[in-house]
């Protein structure tokens, strides 16, 4: 039987960021350093391959502190955590290794300086997503008021409207993100922000190649877990940008054929979380059905690289 044509548009930049990749690397080099096992407190990045494949190299991973021993190394996830946990970690004289992105400690950074100028903060993020969830835990209860839409902005009640800064999760949608800080504006003029959004580089561009790939195909695929803010936000952007089917898939295996019926192209790209390895098997199992053309839509080249903390670098 002969392959239906189809044009695949492969997004550049698309999967792994500098974050992930250190955060990756940093386990790896703890596991090589001290020996299995080596805790790590949450998914040290949203991928379940990543995280199985960790596991398997004698990585063992937790959601708090306490379910650590004292005598094992732990190590905390890109997301960044709340103050209390190093802290905690500190007290029982653990050997932790905190494999925060850089970027996202550089949003805990800028929430501490306003703090410290006596500035309420408003976050915009997620409730209950990890990297919310740590970066408000930089600051005392009550300190950082998280907002999700515009519509939020009306409901808050800030301490004194004229002494407020806003800081935001890293993987969010840059449009979605644009009018929630235009609602603050209007709402509190005196509001302070960042000179440039927190939203990272990585979810930038990736947002930005998604939408270039719009202009071109109608389908789009997402490969990404379910719990990857900044996979599910690649979705979002598809379909607003004119992508009538843009589905998030973990693996090759989750393609639900039968939806893609008819199609002629199609526009893949991964989140900031998710492996090379898994794109290259959703688009082998498109060139097993399909007689595929390859495009790659380049919207920016990365060549950013984070350097893992410096007790790995130094021998044992
Ligand atoms: S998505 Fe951005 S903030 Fe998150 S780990 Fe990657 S580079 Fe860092």
């Amino acid at each position: 039987m002969t392959k239906p044509p189809l044009t695949l548009y492969l997004a550049a930049p698309r999967g792994f960021c500098a974050g992930v990749d250190r955060a990756i690397k940093i386990v790896e080099m703890a596991l090589e350093k001290w020996g299995a096992p080596v805790y790590v407190r949450h998914e040290i990045v949203h991928n379940k391959y990543v995280v199985d494949a960790l596991r398997d190299q004698g990585a063992v991973f937790v959601e708090e502190l306490d379910e650590c021993p004292d005598d094992r190394p732990v190590i905390f996830s890109a997301h960044g955590v709340p103050k209390a946990v190093p802290a905690a970690a500190a007290k029982r004289e653990m050997v932790y290794v905190d494999a925060t992105c850089p970027l996202v400690s550089k949003v805990h950074i800028e929430a501490e300086r306003h703090h410290a100028n006596g500035l309420q903060m408003v976050m915009i993020g997620h409730a209950g997503h990890p990297e919310t969830v740590g970066t408000m835990g930089q600051l005392p209860e009550g300190e950082v008021i998280l907002v999700e839409t515009s519509e939020d902005v009306a409901t808050i009640a800030p301490r004194d409207p004229e002494k407020l800064a806003f800081i935001t999760q890293t993987t969010l949608s840059v449009d979605d993100t644009a009018d929630v800080v235009a609602a603050l504006q209007t709402r509190f003029p005196a509001i302070i922000g960042p000179h440039k959004e927190d939203i990272c580089y990585a979810t930038t561009n990736r947002q930005e190649a998604v939408k270039a790939m719009a202009t071109k195909t109608n389908a789009m695929l997402v490969i990404g877990a379910p719990n990857s803010s900044n996979s599910r936000r690649l979705v979002e952007v598809g379909a607003k940008a004119g992508c009538t089917y843009a589905q998030l898939v973990q693996r090759a295996a989750d393609i639900d054929w039968r939806a893609l019926d008819g199609i002629d192209s199609i526009g893949i790209t991964a989140g900031a979380s998710a492996p090379e390895v898994l794109i290259n098997e959703v688009i082998d199992a498109f060139k097993a059905r399909y007689k595929v053309t390859e495009e790659v839509v380049e919207t920016a080249v990365e060549n950013v690289e984070f350097k893992v903390p410096r007790v790995l670098r130094e021998p044992a």
